[in-house]
């Protein structure tokens, strides 16, 4: 018996005459009296297979149970195909079914699913041509953001995912305990008390890997993280998640311009990479788009299909704009002088939401934008002050449709001004100690910045809802899958 052939395998390489066996998911069934074309999917890429079934040869119970998401296994000569839509298709001489499918009962049948209902059944959406095409790009982003450091000479650091410190800031925590949650040890004051806890302490789950990635920086000079971050959120979104991943490089020796520079160049990498290694899945997710649109508003419809975005971020130089900048940017549009923003922009020192981000992104500098030299009261205790003391060496970058995708900065590497800023924004020194520590012995100007794994896959896919771009997502009240 021939052994197993993947599809994607087959189709590169056809071995015309030669008999071959395959093994997938049943798509679609359809034929008449005498014979049988199955339509069968093995994941390894967005093409079916053709088994075409000669009804005097085949078992006509076995081909009852041909279903579509029946599992089957297929035997028999590869040949060049008559008919259109396929190169090559296959004359089954051995049918067998692994595993039967319902008809009755199986949800997935070969016909347009709304994505809401595809996220009820999350267990089977991977055997769509959406989910698939998702998953395969994913990993090949995940595969692009190793190769993309390890080529720069950068080490992957593994941070912790259990954390002690809740002086991360970056948002709610989940918290992390093994203390019976009806009766728990009570300290005096009549709350629980966390000395007896597992570690002796209250922690949580990470939001971030940055600070423990610095410890990495000051000692093998480039470093990034990629793992999954936590955050309790109660904001139900379609960029926000529970539990998402998330890229975070921490470099020795670079200023704000070196870390901004990394990051377009970064994104810019990963762009390309998917132009170059998925364009079957991206032609798909393309035409699936333009589709998608077809049923909306002229205004809500993206100028730029998805391939044209991917090529337009290769091709672009991202726009550099200061947070004073853009704030006068914003004051003097038309949007905030007839009050059609949500928030107006008084003064400097707002923080800019959203729909602030989005105009400035999509209406007035129309391609990629970062912001930088925020003001320091909005944004984090360990970003470097500049010598104006009113801004820090923040910067992030936001994407049309999307917003924030990367947030970064240059760190505060001078202990005394760090120390003090900890004291200003009543963060426990205690907890800091050793971070507080790397700017005590041989610190170094250095800079970091972290993605969001699902913003970029928003991006390179071309799904709108951050839901549909991670296998299984968890929001407020879901946590099934
Ligand atoms: P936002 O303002 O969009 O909530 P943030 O300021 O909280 O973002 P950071 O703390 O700077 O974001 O986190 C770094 C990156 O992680 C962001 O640029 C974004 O790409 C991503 N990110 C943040 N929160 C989430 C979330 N809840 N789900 C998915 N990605 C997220
Ligand atoms: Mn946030």
């Amino acid at each position: 018996m021939a052994k197993r052939t993947k599809i994607k395998e087959l189709l590169i390489n056809p071995k015309i005459g030669v008999e071959t066996n395959v093994k997938g998911w049943v798509r679609t069934k359809r034929g008449n009296k005498n014979v049988a074309f199955i339509a069968i999917n093995d994941g390894s890429t967005i093409h079916n297979l053709q088994a075409v079934a000669d009804l005097s040869k085949v078992n006509e119970d076995i081909l009852k149970l041909v279903t579509t998401g029946a599992c089957i296994s297929v035997t028999g000569q590869l040949v060049a195909s008559q008919g259109s839509g396929q190169s090559v298709e296959l004359l089954v001489s051995d049918l067998e079914v692994l595993g039967e499918a319902n008809p009755e009962e199986y949800p997935l049948q070969p016909k347009k699913h709304s994505l809401e209902f595809l996220r009820e059944i999350a267990h089977l959406r991977p055997r769509t041509n959406t989910f698939g095409a998702v998953l395969r790009v994913r990993h090949a982003m995940i595969f692009a953001v190793h190769k993309f450091f390890n080529d720069k000479g950068f080490f992957n650091l593994h941070t912790p995912i259990i954390t002690g410190s809740d002086a991360e800031g970056a948002g709610e925590m989940f918290r992390v305990t093994t203390l019976d949650p009806v009766n728990p040890p009570k300290n005096q004051d009549g709350k629980a008390d966390f000395s007896q806890d597992f570690f002796g302490h209250e922690t949580n789950l990470t939001v971030s890997g940055q600070l423990e990635g610095e410890l990495g920086a000051m000692a093998l000079s480039d470093i990034y993280t990629f793992g999954p971050t936590f955050r309790a959120e109660n904001s139900n979104t379609s960029r926000h998640l529970a539990e998402f991943w998330m890229i975070e490089p921490e470099m020795a020796f670079y200023d704000l311009d070196d870390n901004m520079d990394l990051a377009e160049e970064f994104l810019t990498y990963l762009a390309q990479y998917a132009l170059d290694n998925c364009i079957e899945d991206l032609n798909f997710l393309n035409e699936r788009a333009l589709e998608e649109e077809k049923n909306m508003k002229q205004e809500e419809r993206s100028e730029l299909s998805l391939i044209e975005r991917l090529k337009f971020i290769v091709d672009n130089d991202f726009q550099r704009v200061s947070y004073t900048e853009a704030i006068e940017i914003l004051r003097n549009s038309n949007q905030n002088k007839k009050k059609k923003f949500k928030y107006i922009i008084e003064s400097w020192g707002a923080d800019l939401q959203s729909e602030h981000e989005r105009f400035l992104v999509e209406s007035h500098f129309k391609k990629p934008v970062i912001l930088y030299n925020y003001p320091k009261n909005i944004k984090a205790f360990y970003m470097r002050q500049n010598e104006d003391g009113k801004t820090v060496r923040a910067m992030d970058i936001l994407f049309p449709g999307i917003g924030e995708i990367i947030g970064g900065s240059q760190r505060e590497e001078r202990y005394d001004v760090l120390k003090a800023r900890i004291h200003e924004m009543d963060i426990p020194e205690e907890s800091m100690w050793w971070y507080l520590e790397t700017r005590k012995f041989g610190t170094a100007p250095h800079s970091g910045f972290g993605l969001g794994f699902e913003r970029l896959m928003i991006f390179v896919t071309g799904m709108k809802n951050i839901r549909d771009v991670i296998p299984f997502p968890r929001t407020p009240g879901n946590a099934e899958f």
